[in-house]
């Protein structure tokens, strides 16, 4: 009887999935990718940081050109006064005038830069600090990723050796059956059950009778009208 090899097939084909799920939540798994997704964080905040120091320097360099230029010319102002000394007190408040703007706007660049000396510390300290804590955890990770290979690959062996097995027990089954079989699995899991009173023992619906007329009679594969799943009735029919 089909049905009933089917359903002997599914409890092996059922075994694997379960142990491969398991192994996808393997507590070691689920911790390297943690890890893996905090080094790539670790890695986009370093980036950013990176990016922050370099318009941090342009912005440094701008602002110690302009500081120097004006130095010149404040410079150049001074030498004019001592060489050529304003003779009325209109030109001396002039002259003071404009050495006090540059002098204003000299200060106010000096404060900028000390400023941006402090701001950048900060981003050096900030690389440092992702530097230490992702050496750390790439050390860890790589430990780990080394335990998790061999735990996979024993894991491995036990899934081909679960696969195998669910297989051999397929080759009694046809191949059309096989294939509605694998089709109802990507939508119901599992994909067969058992005919519970007038219910189908998937989804707990109870069967239109046409269905269970059906069920009696064929041979056929005969699917829930609600869930999809093959329906079985273990019991052997007349
Ligand atoms: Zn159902």
């Amino acid at each position: 009887m089909q049905l009933d090899a089917l359903w002997n097939y599914m409890q092996f084909d059922m075994e694997a999935d379960r142990f491969e799920s398991g192994m996808r939540k393997s507590p070691n798994r689920l911790k390297l990718l943690k890890q893996r997704d905090f080094l790539l964080e670790q890695q986009n905040n370093m980036k950013k940081v990176e990016s922050n120091i370099a318009v941090m320097n342009d912005r440094l360099e701008a602002v110690r050109d302009e500081a120097d230029r004006l130095q010149g010319v404040l410079a150049k102002l001074t030498d004019e006064l001592r060489e050529n000394p304003p003779e009325t007190i209109e030109e001396i408040e002039k002259q003071l005038a404009a050495a006090q703007k540059l002098e204003g706007t000299l200060r106010q660049y000096e404060q900028e830069l000390a400023r941006m000396r402090k701001e950048s510390e900060q981003l050096d300290r900030m690389q440092r600090d992702i530097r230490t804590s992702a050496a750390r955890t790439k050390a860890e990770y790589d430990e780990l990723k080394r335990s998790y290979e061999v735990e996979f690959k024993d894991a491995q062996v036990k899934l081909n050796e679960l696969k195998a097995r669910a297989e051999e027990e397929g080759k009694a089954i046809e191949p059309t059956m096989m294939a509605r079989y694998r089709q109802i699995k990507q939508h119901a899991m599992p994909p067969m059950a058992k005919l519970n009173g007038d219910r189908c023992g998937g989804c707990n619906m109870s069967l239109p009778a046409a269905t269970r007329d059906h069920l009696n009679t064929g041979n056929d594969i005969v699917e829930c009208d609600n869930c999809g799943r093959i329906l079985f009735v273990p019991t052997m029919r007349a």
